[in-house]
């Protein structure tokens, strides 16, 4: 009996000094997790290590600058400025996105332009207030827009009259490349940042498996975890354009905020949504990329969006691949993606693995 006693007693002080003192901590687990309202975004930003509390909130510092530079519902910032007619000396941040941007019109054949604001406004997307606007307003503006391409002169960049931007359809990606660069700096073993439809997934779970990225179910668009299917990553950008995620209804139809630069109407592509998936460690500003291909490729539709794949596997294999998701209810998953991506059985899409 003593003897149970002394046992009891040696169990209890061990018990109670590993309360006073804790476990020892692995420090790659130690998490921090906020939450941010910016870019007219939900965000979540959840960062793992020694110092994931610091990389956490200068997250939100990063993100906060980039939009109160690059809105263009921020009066003062120099998008707006340049909006309205001045001339803007841009900042490194600004004019690398006016370079990215003229290079991914180029690429995907026009139907990524930042120069659609005019078209955005018009439906009433920078506001609370929208509307089908009239077609000759539509004819008009649709000149506008295929003209615009801000002018670099050694006093800065500018716009002629009536043109404007919008960098909507890339930001999000800029800022999750910047979030990349902020993780290297604090050192940060693993993260994962929810920018709305832009994801990043930094390393692993702490348990080493992979990240799970839930793809909305298009149809379903209000509902929490309401997937089409789950793609399992590591190291990844994951980023999602649909229709259903900015639009409204007039006279019973669906109007949506991917414009296409050639009809000046919502894309109708046949598509309810792509997500473009890169690695985020071997090459700089996949992000980006991923943010104006997912904008541009919902516009091409299924097949051109095949096409525009299959030529890059020619130039640079593997650099991105693709999960489309059909109105006629087919996810179609291109090659790189089939080992990592998993359908939603009970979602009601078929799969197809292409090449
Ligand atoms: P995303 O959600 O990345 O596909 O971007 C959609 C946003 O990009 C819209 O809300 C607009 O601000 C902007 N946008 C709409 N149409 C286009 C387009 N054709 N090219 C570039 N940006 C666009
Ligand atoms: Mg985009």
């Amino acid at each position: 009996m003593r003897r149970f006693f002394s046992s009891a007693l040696a169990l209890s002080l061990v018990l109670s000094l590993t309360a006073c003192f804790g476990p020892p901590v692995d420090p790659d687990t130690v998490q921090e997790s906020i939450q941010v309202i910016a870019m007219d975004t939900p965000m979540v930003i959840s960062t793992y290590g020694r110092r994931s509390t610091g990389a956490a909130y200068a997250s939100e510092d990063l993100i906060r600058d980039l939009e109160a530079r690059l809105s263009r519902t921020e009066e003062d910032s120099a998008v707006s400025r340049l909006n309205r007619g001045e001339t803007v000396e841009p900042d490194e941040d600004l004019n690398t996105l006016l370079r990215l941007a003229a290079c991914f019109r180029e690429r995907t054949g026009g139907a990524f332009n930042i120069g659609i604001a005019p078209l955005v406004s018009a439906w009433g997307f920078t506001t609370d207030h929208n509307q089908v606007p009239d077609r000759s307003e539509i004819d008009r503006l649709l000149k506008v827009v295929d003209e615009t391409a801000p002018q670099i002169s050694p006093e800065g960049v500018s716009l002629e009259p009536g043109q404007s931007i919008d960098l909507g359809g890339i930001a999000k990606g800029y800022a999750a490349d910047k979030l990349a660069d902020l993780f290297r700096e604090y050192e940060i073993p693993r993260a994962m940042a929810q920018l709305g439809g832009n994801v990043l997934a930094w390393g692993d779970r702490p348990d080493g498996s992979p990240w799970r990225v839930g793809v909305q179910d298009p149809a379903r668009p209000g509902e929490q975890n309401a997937f089409a299917g789950i793609l399992n990553l590591k190291n990844a950008f994951a980023v999602t354009s649909g229709g259903y995620q900015r639009y409204f209804e007039q006279d019973g139809k669906r109007y949506h905020h991917i414009i296409d630069p050639a009809t000046g109407y919502p894309a109708e592509s046949g598509l309810t949504s792509v997500t473009v998936v890169a690695d985020c460690v071997s090459d700089d500003g996949m992000g980006t990329l991923c943010d104006a291909f997912s904008t541009a490729l919902f516009i091409m539709g299924e097949e051109k969006a095949l096409d525009f794949w299959r030529e890059w596997q020619g130039v640079s294999p593997s650099l991105f691949d693709l999960v489309l998701i059909t109105g006629d209810g087919r996810v179609v998953v291109t090659q790189g993606l089939a080992e990592s991506f998993t359908l939603d059985e009970g979602s009601g899409y078929t799969l197809e693995i292409v090449s």
